[in-house]
């Protein structure tokens, strides 16, 4: 891929000069975290880690992302209605997944006694890696979709603007004028306030539904910053709060703290330790409600890796989207190489060919929030241990993708200033309305650009390995 700084990545006086203007320019811009050793408060704050110089992405990649989001949109919200799609694609991955078995639980439960939800809000984000082929050329190609608690839709939207400044600073004024503005919080925030709307109460509230230790918790502001603009009432609630105080009323009204509550935003409940029986119970209490959840638990379940590697055989999409050719040809043409290791022939197939070249795979589990994928060695050895037996099945196979690495520099509070191997990730910002079936609202919100050294796998930006960065599209 183009090398737009070659020179720049050069000069070290000047890397240093611009470095410190850039994080003073993200302070000021409020590309902010709360500091690691006091999370719980907001008197000690870091900048957000970001690179010192916007990455190059291809054009016509970055616009195919944007092309294809509307379609994704469809076909998570088509999943998500689709009873028996799920339980036939997870039927195999809940009898050794127990997290996946208690979500389906309550999915079952909540369509046993039936929805009293009308009102459907989806925010997503899917993720994209540059395959390089042999030829050189580059291919856009999805990680994966997130259906719960996609976030830095809000922090990203700073960091164009410290990019643009460190541009000028380093003598490319011209180069500065071309990046693109982007934010995705006022799109995210759009779709909760369409879903409150069409809830119809003047007097409820949406509520965040927050994690005990908010890192992050700037990036949720920016959205809840807009939603106040619109004279929405936003509250922060965690699952214990929802569990001491939460109730329903006799037409499934939900209520906490005598407030009424019209939408759900959960930026939280994807990974196992956030549930002790009190919160699973709290869980439940928040699906049977009428309150527009974001998303409800038919769209986490439409986010599982399981249903991802699904998605990827001949015919599935088809029977997803009828009706609807083109959308199925741009999203499939963004697929990697999946494939299931259920029992049975075609996964042991699979797994010998993983075990004998395992630079090839990534083996993933059904875990979200980054950390969870096995690489290499590591690879080869879980799959050797867990082939014979069903536990394979809480698994899928996925074709590696690999990125052209670039140069470039992350900062991050407390690290030294050097250069790195690069590469990036993509993600496009999805938000759907749905108000029984008439689709009312179906958007792409912008997108995000993650870059982290090659050195690591795996990881986002919350868990310390990845950091924000900017298109530079050549
Ligand atoms: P999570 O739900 O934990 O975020 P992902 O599927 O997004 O799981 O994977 C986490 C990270 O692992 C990604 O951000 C990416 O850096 C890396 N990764 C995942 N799948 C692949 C792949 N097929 N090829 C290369 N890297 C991958
Ligand atoms: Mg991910």
């Amino acid at each position: 891929m183009a090398e737009p700084w070659r020179d720049v990545l050069r000069d070290a006086g000047a890397v240093r000069e611009a470095a410190a203007v850039a994080v003073d320019a993200a302070l000021l811009a409020g590309g902010l975290m709360r500091a690691g050793e006091q999370p719980r408060a907001s008197a000690v704050v870091n900048y957000a880690p970001f690179t010192l110089l916007p990455s190059a992405v291809p054009r016509a990649l970055f616009e195919q992302a944007y092309a294809v989001q509307q379609d994704f949109n469809l076909l998570v919200d088509a999943i998500s209605q689709n009873k028996e799609f799920l339980q036939q694609t997870l039927a195999s991955t809940i009898k050794v997944d127990d997290f996946t078995a208690q979500l389906f639980g309550i999915y079952k439960q909540v369509l046993e006694e039936g929805l009293a939800q009308t009102v459907f809000l989806g925010i997503n984000r899917s993720d994209y890696m540059f395959d390089c082929g042999v030829d050189g050329s580059a291919a856009l190609k999805q990680i994966e979709i997130n259906t719960i608690a996609a976030s830095f839709g809000g922090l990203t939207s700073r960091t164009a603007d410290v990019h643009r400044l460190v541009l000028k600073v380093l003598g490319k004024t011209k180069e500065a004028s071309r990046l693109l503005p982007n934010n995705p919080s006022q799109g995210l925030a759009l779709g909760i306030a369409k879903a409150w709307e069409l809830y119809g109460s003047q007097s409820a509230v949406v509520m965040f539904l927050v994690e005990e230790v908010q890192r992050n918790i700037f990036d949720q502001r920016c959205v809840e910053l807009e939603l106040w603009n619109r004279n929405i009432r936003v509250i922060r609630k965690r699952f214990r709060d929802v569990f001491e105080k939460g109730s329903l009323d006799g037409s499934r009204r939900l209520y906490i703290d005598g407030q009424e509550v019209a939408v759900v935003y959960y930026r939280e409940g994807y990974v196992p330790q956030t549930y002790d029986q009190q919160n699973w119970e709290a869980r439940l209490l928040l699906e049977r409600s009428r309150a527009v959840k974001c998303p409800d638990i038919a769209t986490q379940l439409a986010g599982t890796k399981k249903v991802q590697q699904e998605l990827s055989r001949p015919g599935t999409l088809e029977k997803l989207l009828p009706g609807h050719p083109e959308a199925v040809a741009r999203v499939r043409a963004t697929f990697a190489g999946l494939y299931s290791l259920d029992e049975g022939e075609e996964g042991d197939r699979i797994a010998a060919t993983a075990i004998a070249d395992p630079e090839r795979f990534v083996l993933k589990p059904q875990r979200e929030g980054g950390g969870n994928n096995l690489y290499g060695e590591e690879l080869r050895q879980v799959l050797e241990k867990v082939k014979d037996s069903p536990e394979r099945t809480s698994y899928i196979l996925m074709d590696k993708i690999k990125p052209q690495p670039t140069m470039n520099y992350l900062l991050r509070a407390h690290s030294p200033l050097q250069v790195s191997e690069c590469i990036s990730e993509l993600g496009i910002f999805g938000v759907y309305v749905r108000q029984g079936q008439e689709m009312v609202l179906n958007e792409a919100a912008g997108h995000l650009l993650r870059t982290k050294a090659t050195e690591h796998a795996d990881g986002g930006v919350a868990a310390g390995v990845a950091v924000l960065d900017t298109p530079y599209l050549v």
